[in-house]
Parts: structure tokens; sequence; C-alpha cells
């Protein structure tokens, strides 16, 4: 059954990926996993998700949330916050709270920026925070969720009557064939959303998207993944240059990355061509009217 329809809609067998099984819907193209469990200790335990205990930088969806306005608006959950470190960044502007599975991250947050932050999930946290927020950011989460339809559900119902939804989620046409299979497959994601999907999922409980594809920050990032896939050897590279401390290596990818806006700015024209857009599916979304 298709977790975004919720209906026995037609399905089309994709591939098998270790013990998992992915369907493509025919209905609403939301390529899903079966079975779809999530487990609170494989995040905890894996290296890549354990290592966002360091002081991670802000992704470029991070630094466009931040950049734009939203009037009268002055509590923000952020949905998937690890951390916390966005959301440190966000409290001078709003009222702040998180949320993440990752316990262990949870609690660095905590001890580390002193945040309101809960290890909890949508669905659980809906029946004491009804209405509560102005705005719920979500940035790379959905495409975790087992029950994408019941999570959406506990935003919608945290969410104020005028409250904005914005959140990111890997784009399949580009992530496909950009992000490391592994990373882009079960037991990390169990859905592979494009915008088709993502738009049908969200007007289907009561919201209204507007999807943003070509944001600098999302070529730049895509760009990267581009040479990393060219460079084998660069293709690691990222994640020990994110985190906090000194070494001749980290000091010399750092200057690396900031070298690489260049020839980002220099083919940024050539990325309009792209119909699809980048790596990432930049979403703001509205609750539609009753
Ligand atoms: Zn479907």
């Amino acid at each position: 059954m298709c977790p975004s329809c919720e209906l026995e809609a037609p399905c089309v067998f994709v591939e098998r990926w270790m013990d998992f099984t992915l369907f493509k819907c025919v209905r609403c193209d939301l390529v899903f996993s079966s079975p779809s469990v999530i487990d609170p200790v494989f995040y905890e335990s894996h290296p890549d998700y354990a290592q966002l205990e360091r002081d991670v930088p802000l992704a470029w969806y991070h630094k466009v949330f931040c950049g734009k306005r939203f009037n009268g608006k002055k509590t923000l959950l952020d949905v998937g916050c690890a951390t916390g470190n966005f959301l440190n960044k966000c409290r001078g502007r709003y009222s702040v709270e998180g949320m993440d599975f990752n316990r262990s991250l949870i609690e660095y947050g905590k001890r580390e920026y002193g945040l309101m932050l809960s290890a909890a999930s949508p669905q659980e946290y809906c029946l004491k925070k009804r209405g509560c927020f102005d705005i719920i950011t979500c940035f790379e989460t959905l495409e975790h969720q087992s029950d994408p339809a019941g999570f959406l559900r506990g935003i919608s119902l945290m969410l104020e009557r005028d409250g904005v939804l914005v959140l990111t989620v890997p784009n399949r046409p580009i992530s496909s064939r950009l992000l490391p299979k592994e990373m882009d497959s079960p037991p990390h994601h169990f859905l592979r959303w494009n915008a088709r999907s993502l738009r049908q999922f969200l007007r289907r409980n009561g919201f209204s998207a507007k999807i943003q594809t070509h944001h600098f920050g999302n070529w730049v990032f895509t760009f990267e993944r581009i040479v990393a896939l060219a460079l084998p050897s660069a293709r690691n590279s990222y994640r020990s240059v994110d985190v906090r401390g000194f070494s001749l290596k980290r000091l010399i990818l750092r200057a690396c990355r900031r070298l690489f806006i260049v020839p980002a700015l220099l083919t940024y024209p050539i990325f309009w061509l792209f119909p699809t857009g980048g790596i990432q599916l930049f979403v703001i979304a509205r609750r539609v009217k009753e």
C-alpha cells in the first residue's frame, strides 16, 4: 500500500535493497520501501548521524530560511532538529522548540545550547502542542519516515491556522544519480520523493505547496556531488570537513570548499536549463483555508 495515498493504488516493483523491497506508486509517483520501520537505535549508533553531535555548519536551506521574512510569525518548531544548531541561530527572532528521534543528539543540544528539545515524533507531540506554532521547519527528514501521512497530520495539527511549513527532501531525479546508493536507501531513506509525489502528498493533507528547485545553494551542493562522483577520493571529504576542531587537512578542505563557489557561480546559468532543479526540493507550504 502506498504510504502517501494510503490506498491500494497500483504499485510497480523498483528494486531489492538488502532486506527491503522498493515499489513505485503508479498513482502519485512516490517510491517507498517495504518493510519500513524507524529504529532510533540505528540513528544513535550510525557514525554518519552520531557525528552530527559536533557543531556542523548550517546547510544552504537553513540560510535560505533565515533570509526570509515571515511577518507576524513568532513561534518556530524544527522537526528533525538533530542537535538544534539551526534553532540556536533562529532564537533571536523566534521562540523556538525542536524534536528529533535521535536521543543522543537531543541531549547534546539541550546541554550545549540550552534549547527546548524533545525526543518525540509529531504524531506524539501534537497531542499536547495543538495549534502552538506559526512556522514548522522539517529539513531532510520526511524521506526517513515510515508513516509520512501520520507524520504530516501531526505537523498540521501543531500549526496554527495560518501556519507555514518549510521543508526539504532529496529530489529523486537528481539524488538517485548523485547520492551514495546506501544513503538514499532503507534503512536511511524509506521514501524517495519528486516534485509530483510531494505536491500530491501535501495537497491530500490540506497544504498548497510552492516548490523551489533552483536556489544557488542547491546548485553548489549539487555541483559538489557531481565532482565527488567524478573523484571517488573526494567522496567522504564533506563529513570530515564539517566537524569542529583543528587539523591541517580540515583547514585545506575548508579552503577548497570556499574556492568551489567560483566554478559553481560560473556554471549557475547552465543549472537553469535543468528542468528538475538541484539535488533537493525546497518547499514552502501553507494550509489551504477551509
Ligand atoms: Zn501513492
